[in-house]
């Protein structure tokens, strides 16, 4: 690293530039109501041959609905669909990998996600472990995958996770719930068509659009905010609270959903999560209560944290006359709370987004307990 001392760079000043995050981008976005019809275009540039097949992993909710006669299919091109009836785990990943590599002699040209937050972290993850060896819950963590994953394109078909913009993939492993975090995570190619949200269940769309909003409290209300989240985050409330507060037509609210989903998962990149994320991974971990429904699980329930955030909270809960499910840590053993307790607690960076450095003092087993019982 000699070049380094010719530049007149020390090793201190590298160091402190470490510290700021530099964080991936997605490089390339398409938005509008119709656009999808323009994929063919877009994957066309990217085809590396004939034998290079796209692989488009797509949510068993459209078999054999009309979005699947429109994906651009060319040569030896695959559809697998997945349900999304459970969140994506490393288990899978390995084996959908596993799958493509007997079949194909060759890298496929690209991996699309047709889907919500499960179909987008599985293909993030499947176009990372094709280029990457052994199992996916190897790079369970930040910053340990090695190789540039194969090109991958997310296409979101229900608005809140953020996850078409964020670097990680979330998948449920043996030990942990956990993303694989890497620059290599980030989608190459998002298509944002509000029209593929159309057939989302009203309590589907509330759940997930929580989870956008949540993003928001979680960022605005945390320590680690600063000017660049803080303005994602304003502008992801505001049109979360236009979606779900406000009496907007049916396209307007799928266009500021699918944006406000956008903003928040660029919030968060530059922040963290907060108490209701740690502890609805507890949740998801023990129990496999997803992501969207265990964050409103728990949020319901943290006004001493969010006072203003949940009030709004249980506002938009009862225009939309949404019920949560009760009694869901009802029959649970203390080895149970304990279980979940230690993977919450586990979430260093969540919690000390919410609650500083001194959290430990604030936050301890008992009071997690106390409000797991409440759920
Ligand atoms: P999801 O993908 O789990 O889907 C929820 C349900 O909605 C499924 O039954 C699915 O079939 C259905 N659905 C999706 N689109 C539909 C449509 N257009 N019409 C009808 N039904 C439709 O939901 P989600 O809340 O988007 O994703 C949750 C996942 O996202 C979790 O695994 C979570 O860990 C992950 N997540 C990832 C990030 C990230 O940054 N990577 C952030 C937050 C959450
Ligand atoms: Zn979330």
């Amino acid at each position: 690293m000699e070049f380094k001392k010719d530049l007149g760079i020390s090793e201190v000043t590298l160091e402190k530039k470490a510290a700021f995050k530099n964080f991936p981008m997605v490089p390339r976005v398409v938005f509008g109501s119709g656009c999808f019809d323009q994929l063919g275009d877009i994957l066309l540039s990217k085809r590396k041959h004939s034998e290079a097949p796209f692989i488009f992993l797509v949510d068993d909710v459209f078999e054999g609905k009309d979005l699947v006669s429109r994906i651009p299919l060319l040569f030896n091109d695959q559809i697998i669909f997945i349900s999304a009836d459970e969140e994506p785990k490393t288990g899978q990943v390995d084996i959908l990998v596993q799958k493509i590599k007997e079949e194909y002699s060759d890298l496929p040209s690209g991996v699309v996600g047709i889907g919500g937050g499960t179909l987008l972290d599985l293909s993030k993850a499947v176009s990372i472990m094709l280029t990457n060896k052994g199992s996916s819950t190897g790079y369970q963590g930040w910053d340990l995958v090695a190789k540039p994953s194969v090109y991958h394109v997310g296409i979101p078909t229900i608005s809140g996770t953020g996850a078409e913009v964020s670097r990680t993939a979330v998948l449920l492993g043996p030990e942990k719930k956990l993303g694989i975090n890497s620059d290599y995570t980030t989608f190459d190619q998002v298509l944002l068509d509000p029209d593929l949200t159309k057939g989302v269940p009203k309590e589907q769309w509330f759940y997930t659009g929580m989870d956008c909003f949540i993003h928001c409290v979680e960022s605005l209300e945390g320590t680690y905010l600063n000017a660049f989240s803080q303005s994602y985050g304003e502008k992801a409330m505001d049109l979360c609270k236009e979606v779900y507060l406000g009496d907007l037509e049916d396209s307007d609210s799928r266009d500021k959903l699918m944006m406000a989903s956008w903003h928040g998962g660029m919030s968060i990149a530059y922040s963290q999560v907060g108490v209701a994320h740690a502890m609805s991974y507890g949740l998801g971990f023990l129990l496999g209560v997803r992501h969207g429904i265990g964050n409103c699980l728990v949020f319901q329930h943290l006004e001493e944290f969010y006072p203003e955030g949940v009030a709004l909270f249980k506002k938009m809960q009862k225009k939309h006359n949404i019920e949560l499910p009760t009694g869901i840590c009802s029959g649970l053993t203390s080895d149970d709370f304990d279980k979940m307790i230690q993977v919450s607690l586990g979430m260093v960076p969540l919690w000390e987004n919410a609650l500083g450095s001194e959290w430990r003092n604030i936050i301890t087993p008992e009071k997690l307990e106390s409000i797991y019982r409440k759920i």
